[in-house]
């Protein structure tokens, strides 16, 4: 057979960003014009966007004050109607079709024009007399640049006529079928409910976005069943080492901890890996719980990986396993990108002989170069600051580095063993959002912070009063308390971001020659950055002014005091986990959000939201309503869609549904299930397995 010529089909769907043409069934209208129904041209009134039809009586190339086609058509009904109109841009063919005898349909709004009524650039097509008007309305579709309405409509209807639009699986009662719902949204008749077709809420969208839910559902519930096929070393017991953690601390854990440890506990005794999140508003002690949580895999012998997302945060991670843990006789080893020469390859030294039990550090940890000699337990610190990619990354390294072949301890089958997996995040994902993007996750909530507390008082107060709060800064910091002053966060740019940091730095000490004012920012050398927070961290810095390098983890008790510059431009998340660096001692804590006076509305009602909450969880919910869920689940950094139609906030009742009916289908129909899938999830499923 000779070779396929180029198919314009396929051209279309790829330029789409398509993987076949049979994908164009789901490319759905933005919205639709009306062309079923011919306006008589007295009856079309100024401001209108109408069809009219007539006869051209006159056309000319004008080249004053522009370039342009000017063109009359007369009514055909009626011969007084007459209507000017104008194309600016046109092809000499089009010149030749507008000659005066041609019938033509224009399509556009009525303005009033120097002749009188005018339509300006509409669009335009020849007819004959008498030719059928189209009886349902015109689909206008989302299009990238050269391609044209009309070539993709063509295309669009040609891929429905040929598609197999049965269903593979049944709707719940009440739906249209499949194809009903498609010819509808495509195709709608002339009476359709525009508004509520644009609004994407009628019948047919929602089963359309059912289905879509049920799609993702099912390929949720099947990444589960895969992950069930996964083993992992069932880990009982601690041998009696938690007791010896905690017994030399001056403080019992919480009842949220204990119970969030037991629930922990509990998978990892299984042969299965646990794959759990562990929720918990800044300062309700994740670490502690983290820490009691790798002890079973080191009792047994195995070593376990602890990753952050900053140095800053792996290394006050390290300091604080490495205080806890070096009574035990475990070694703690800490890895980061900044490590290097002769010191990284002795800890890499360390991790692969299984001399380190336990690991901590950034995603250094999980590049080629770091091997492991037996990873039982993973915890992964502030998971949502890592991006869907990376965590994609990580599990796609496959079982985290199992044993090299051939060396370590383990014996037989040992390479088949997957690590229990513990992420933990002070951003809480509402229920909505875990349910529909992370295949059988479990969570634990850690609900109460440690008692002895002492709430944070959030004040807002306009930037020109920024002399009188540096004024109080000063008091409060020869008083004997710390501070940490916030630099004005620039996104664009990182080198404007430290720009920012230096100037309010010089700025401060020149304000303040009496304090010991430190600065810390993420551009900074690692060890450059560990020398000021440790001298913090020791009382010998009143101040620290600081970029967001210090948004998560930092844990300095005795820094009572929080002001944040320009916090008009930080998001909510962000704002609560900067503050939640005060409030961390018995002192009295507060944080100043400075702002500047030219407030629009929503960021007066951002940093109201702040100031009125001090609980992390209204305010994700309230964050979660200003921004899209794309914040949580760190899509931000990939970029990717994960759904294209249905908002699992919006439209949790369909959600619901999806999940209720998936395992069942699942059940009765596997075949079913997969031609589903392959309509609505062409390009894999592996997005939904991070
Ligand atoms: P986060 O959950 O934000 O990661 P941390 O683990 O950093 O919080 O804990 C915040 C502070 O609370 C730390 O100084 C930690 O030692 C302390 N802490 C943890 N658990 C308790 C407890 N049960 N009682 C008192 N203080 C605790
Ligand atoms: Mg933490």
């Amino acid at each position: 057979m000779q070779s396929e010529t180029r198919n314009p089909k396929s051209e279309i769907a790829h330029k789409l960003g398509y993987a076949s043409p049979a994908d164009l069934i789901l490319h759905l209208p933005l919205r639709y014009e009306d062309e079923t129904r011919i306006t008589p041209l007295r009856d079309a009134r100024l401001g209108d966007t109408v069809q009219v039809e007539g006869v051209v009586v006159h056309s000319e190339v004008q080249n004053r004050p522009r370039r342009q086609l000017v063109a009359e058509m007369v009514d055909s009904a009626d011969d007084q109607a007459r209507l000017h109109f104008r194309l600016l841009h046109f092809y000499p063919s089009q010149v030749a079709l507008l000659k005066p005898g041609t019938r033509v349909r224009l399509r556009g709004e009525i303005r009033p024009g120097f002749f009188g009524a005018e339509m300006v650039h509409p669009q335009f097509r020849v007819v004959r007399e008498g030719a059928p008007l189209p009886d349902r309305l015109t689909p206008v579709y989302p299009a990238v640049a050269a391609l044209s309405q009309y070539a993709l409509r063509k295309a669009v209807a040609a891929a429905l006529a040929e598609a197999d639009l049965d269903d593979p699986l049944p709707a719940p009662a009440g739906f249209p079928s499949f194809s009903e719902a498609l010819r509808e949204l495509h195709q709608p008749p002339p009476d359709a409910d525009l508004a509520a077709l644009e609004a994407r809420d009628t019948p047919a969208w929602r089963r359309l976005k059912y289905d879509e839910l049920l799609a993702q559902q099912l390929s949720l519930r099947l990444a589960a069943r895969q992950r069930q096929t996964l083993r992992a070393a069932p880990l009982p017991d601690d041998g009696g080492l938690s007791g010896r953690l905690l017994a030399p601390l001056p403080f019992a854990l919480t009842a949220a901890q204990q119970r969030a440890l037991n629930e922990i506990r509990r998978d990892l005794a299984q042969p299965l890996p646990m794959n759990r999140l562990l929720q918990g508003d800044v300062g309700s002690g994740k670490t502690l719980v983290a820490a009691l949580a790798v002890l079973p895999a080191l009792a047994a012998g195995h070593q376990a990986a602890v990753m952050a997302p900053t140095e800053i945060l792996a290394e006050q991670l390290y300091l604080k396993f490495h205080e806890w843990l070096t009574p035990l006789d475990i070694e703690v080893a800490w890895l980061t990108a900044a490590l290097k020469g002769k010191a990284k390859q002795a800890t890499l030294a360390d991790i692969a002989d299984g001399r380190a039990r336990i690991a901590v550090g950034t995603h250094a940890l999980f590049q080629n170069d770091v091997v492991f000699h037996d990873l039982a337990v993973v915890v992964v610190d502030e998971q949502h600051r890592f991006g869907v990619a990376q965590r994609l990354a990580l599990r796609e390294k496959g079982a985290f580095h199992p044993s090299p072949p051939g060396g370590g301890a383990g014996g037989e089958g040992s390479k088949a063993l997957t690590p229990h997996l513990l992420m933990m995040s002070a951003t809480p994902i509402p229920r909505s959002l875990a349910m529909s993007y992370y295949a059988d996750l479990d969570v634990s909530v850690i609900d109460e912070l440690p008692p002895g507390r002492t709430p944070i008082t959030t004040r807002t107060i306009s930037a020109n009063r920024r002399d009188e709060v540096i004024a109080r800064l000063r008091d409060y910091c020869l008083s004997g308390a710390q501070a940490y002053w916030v630099c004005p966060l620039v996104e664009e740019s990182e080198k404007l971001q430290l720009r920012a940091a230096e100037e309010s730095h010089a700025e401060l000490v020149a304000l303040l020659p009496e304090l010991n004012i430190g600065l810390v920012h993420g551009r900074m050398k690692s060890d450059a950055k560990a020398a000021v927070m440790t001298a913090f961290k020791a009382g010998e810095l009143h101040l620290l002014v600081a970029t967001t390098v210090i948004e998560v983890g930092v844990d300095v008790p005795n820094a009572a005091l929080m002001v944040i510059e320009h916090a008009e431009r930080y998001g909510l998340a962000q704002l609560h986990q900067l503050r939640g660096r005060v409030g961390r001692g018995t002192r009295e804590s507060s944080c100043v959000l400075l702002y500047e006076n030219a407030l629009s509305d929503t960021a007066r009602q951002r940093l109201k939201i702040i100031h009125d909450n001090n609980d992390g969880f209204a305010i994700a919910r309230a964050d979660l309503q200003l921004r899209g869920p794309g914040e949580f689940l760190g899509a931000r950094q990939s970029g990717q869609q994960l759904l294209r139609f249905a908002d699992p906030t919006a439209d949790a009742d369909l959600l619901e549904l999806a999940r209720n009916g998936a395992d069942e289908l699942l059940e009765r129909h596997p075949e079913r299930v997969k031609r589903h899938l392959a309509r609505w999830l062409p390009r894999g499923l592996d997005l939904f397995r991070a």
